[in-house]
């Protein structure tokens, strides 16, 4: 099977804000510029689907998730999902399909930001609904986020201003290891569930909640989640004074699940949280 290697955006390397530093507190975000103070194209890391487009007054911003598993530097095989903001136009809607080496945005000034430049996030796995969270500092940041310079690697060619401080793979030196989280699912893979979801309906004789994101009938009786192990949250993720699971109150669901059973067809797999057996959705679940 061909592999794509997951590749640094621009053609030139020019990171003016690294990890954990000033507005990118507690997260491994960079800011990237390319040649000058110009506004220059965001090529697509590898060959993805536009997950979720916001456009708001903190600027314009693209999740977007690799169609198959691609090679990370570190070697790893995973999907990734990207998250690139402040371009000034939006470009894309959900859905498009962007081929690597294509351009995915622009560098640009919306949302909070100070000159010409495009803030990058990488996360291993594929998209998880509602695409960031707030973290303890304060500043929203990708759900299951890793260093981009442990899984992008910077094609030979490139020119290189600034590296950030963080020491980059060169796309020749990148191979296959063995160790594989390919995020396809079997009997036996052990998955998260790492989002935030909305409860939308609630069982009290099953002591049990459903959710629309985690299954398609979430009115089901195999696809209701048993509450004990729920954490009830408010919407940043923090958790709730009362912990009484209502419907259109929000969850957390902490722990790692073993797939039990994978259903193809609908692209769902059973796991058992807390003490009941239940259908969910692949596409949340996280392998780990
Ligand atoms: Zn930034």
């Amino acid at each position: 099977m061909f592999l794509e290697k997951a590749k640094y955006p621009m053609p030139t390397m020019n990171i003016t804000q690294g990890y954990n530093q000033g507005t990118h507190a507690g997260a491994y975000a960079l800011d990237m510029k390319g040649e000058d103070q110009g506004i220059d194209w965001v090529l697509a890391p590898f060959t993805g689907v536009i997950r979720k487009v916001d456009n708001a007054s903190y600027g314009i911003w693209y999740w977007f998730e690799s169609l198959e598993p691609v090679l990370c530097a570190n070697g790893q095989q995973s999907y990734l999902t990207a998250l690139f903001g402040h371009d000034n136009k939006q470009r894309h809607k959900v859905g498009d399909i962007i081929k690597q080496g294509e351009r995915l945005c622009a560098e640009g000034t919306s949302g909070n930001a100070t000159g010409n430049h495009c803030h990058m996030e990488i996360a291993r796995g594929r998209f998880v609904t509602g695409g960031w969270y707030k973290n303890k500092q304060g500043v929203y940041m990708i759900y299951n986020a890793v260093r981009p310079n442990e899984y992008l690697c910077l094609p030979d060619a490139y020119r290189v201003i600034n590296d950030g401080g963080l020491s980059w793979k060169k796309e020749s030196q990148v191979a296959l290891q063995n160790e594989v989280i390919d995020q396809v699912l079997h009997v036996g893979s052990k998955v998260e569930l790492r989002g935030i979801y909305k409860i939308s309906a609630v069982s009290a004789s099953k002591n049990a909640v459903a959710c629309n994101e985690l299954a398609d009938t979430p009115f089901l009786d195999y696809n209701y989640i048993d509450a004990t192990p729920c954490i009830e949250v408010d919407k940043q993720g923090v958790a709730t004074k009362d912990q009484v699971c209502d419907t259109g109150h929000f969850i957390k669901i902490p722990g790692v699940f073993t797939v039990l059973a994978v259903d193809k067809e609908s692209n769902a797999c059973k796991i058992k949280i807390g003490n009941r057996e239940t259908w969910v959705k692949c596409e949340p679940c996280t392998e780990v």
